[in-house]
C-alpha cells in the first residue's frame, strides 16, 4: 500500500511552523500508519512539501547576502531530508512501543519529466514567498522567470508542474521494501529532474504534484492500494455549499462523472481524484482519500472515499 501525507498533516493552517510543530504532527500521522502496518499492510509513505519547501526559500532568499541560495530543486531534496528525518525518527518511536521489527529508510528521490512537457510552457505553480510588483517585474526581465499576482496578496513566482514519468530510484526502493523496511519516497512530489539523450539528469526548476508522483510510486512498486490522506475526511460534490454531500465507495465511472461537472478544486482536491482514478484504472485495486486519522477505519471499509474499478468491488468493501 503507498500511503501519502498531504502537507497540512505536518505543517498544519494556523500553526507558525516550527520545528516541535511540526514533529507533534508528524508523530500524529506516524501513529496512524504504524496502525495500518500492525494490521498486516506493507507500507511504503510520500508526503507533500508545500510548506516547508516555501519556509526555506524565504530563508534562503534573506541569507543571500551572506551565502548563495540554493536552486528550487536543491530545495526540494532537502525538504525530504527534513521531513523524512522527522518520519523515521517518529515511527521508529512507534514500532519499538508497539514491537513492530522494521527499520523506516528515506530516500531522496527523482522523478523524471519530459522537458517538452507543455507545462513548461505555461508554468501555473506559484513557490516561495510574495514580492511587491516592483520586484517582480525586475525577476521577470533579469531572471526570465514566470510571476503573477496571487489573489490580492502580492506577487509570486510560478514554476511549472510537470507530469512524473519514471521514479528514478525505484529499484533500491522495492529492494528495501522486499527486506522489511518501511520506505519514505518520492516526498514533495520527488524532485524534477530530465534526462537527456546519454541518460544523464540535471534537476530543473519545476514542482510536480505530489497526488500524482504518489500514484506514480505506488504503480512502480506494485502497490495494491494507494491511500491519499489529507484534511478531509471524504471528497465531496457540491463542495463548501449548502448542497455538499460527501462520497463515500464508488467506482471509476461514477467518480469520472463528477470530476466531469468540475466538483474538485484544481490545485487542491482535483489532483487526488486524478491520481486515485488513474491508479484504480491502471490496475490497482482500490484508491482512497480520507483524513489522517481516519486511515485504519477507511481501509476497513467504514469511512473515506474510497474508487474501485466496478459494482462488485464497491459491493465486496461496503
Ligand atoms: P494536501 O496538503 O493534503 O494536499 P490540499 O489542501 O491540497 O491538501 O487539498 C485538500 C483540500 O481540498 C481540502 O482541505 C478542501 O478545502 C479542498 N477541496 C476542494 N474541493 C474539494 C471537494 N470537492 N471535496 C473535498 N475537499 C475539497
Ligand atoms: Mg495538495
Amino acid at each position: 500500500m503507498a500511503v501519502a501525507l498531504g502537507g497540512n498533516a505536518i505543517l498544519q493552517a494556523g500553526q507558525e511552523g516550527t520545528a516541535d510543530e511540526q514533529l507533534a504532527n508528524v508523530k500524529n500521522a506516524c501513529e496512524q500508519i504504524a496502525k495500518l502496518i500492525d494490521s498486516g499492510y506493507e507500507v511504503v509513505v510520500s508526503h507533500g512539501n508545500g510548506p516547508q519547501v516555501g519556509s526555506l526559500l524565504i530563508q534562503h532568499e534573506a541569507g543571500s547576502d551572506e551565502v548563495p541560495p540554493m536552486p528550487l530543486e536543491i530545495c526540494g531534496a532537502q525538504t525530504q531530508g527534513q521531513i523524512g528525518y522527522m518520519v523515521q525518527q517518529s515511527l521508529g518511536n512507534v514500532f519499538r512501543e508497539l514491537d513492530i521489527n522494521k527499520n523506516v529508510l528515506t530516500t531522496v528521490t527523482q522523478v523524471v519529466v519530459n522537458e517538452d512537457d507543455e507545462a513548461f510552457a505555461n508554468p501555473t505553480k506559484p513557490v516561495g514567498p510574495f514580492y511587491s510588483e516592483e520586484e517582480a517585474k525586475k525577476a521577470m526581465e533579469e531572471k526570465d522567470e514566470n510571476w503573477i499576482e496571487d489573489s490580492g496578496r502580492g506577487w509570486r513566482k510560478v514554476v511549472a508542474s510537470p507530469v512524473p514519468q519514471k521514479i528514478v530510484e525505484t529499484e533500491s526502493i522495492k529492494e528495501l521494501i522486499a527486506n522489511d523496511n518501511v520506505v519514505v519516497a518520492s516526498g514533495g512530489g520527488g524532485i524534477p529532474v530530465v534526462e537527456d539523450e546519454n541518460e544523464q539528469l540535471s534537476g530543473v526548476e519545476a514542482v510536480i504534484d505530489k497526488d500524482l508522483a504518489t500514484r506514480k510510486l505506488a504503480e512502480e512498486v506494485d502497490a495494491d492500494i494507494l491511500m491519499i490522506l489529507t484534511d478531509v475526511p471524504n471528497v465531496a460534490i457540491n463542495f463548501g455549499t449548502p448542497q455538499q454531500e460527501n462520497l463515500g465507495i464508488l467506482t471509476i465511472a461514477e467518480m469520472e462523472e463528477y470530476q466531469a461537472e468540475g466538483h474538485f478544486g484544481t490545485g487542491s482536491m482535483g489532483p487526488k481524484v486524478q491520481a486515485v482514478v488513474d491508479f484504480v484504472k491502471n490496475g490497482g485495486e482500490r484508491a482512497i482519500i480520507t483524513s489522517l486519522d481516519q486511515a485504519l477505519e477507511a481501509i476497513e471499509g467504514k469511512t473515506g472515499t474510497q474508487i474501485c474499478a466496478d459494482k462488485d468491488a464497491v459491493n465486496q468493501i461496503a
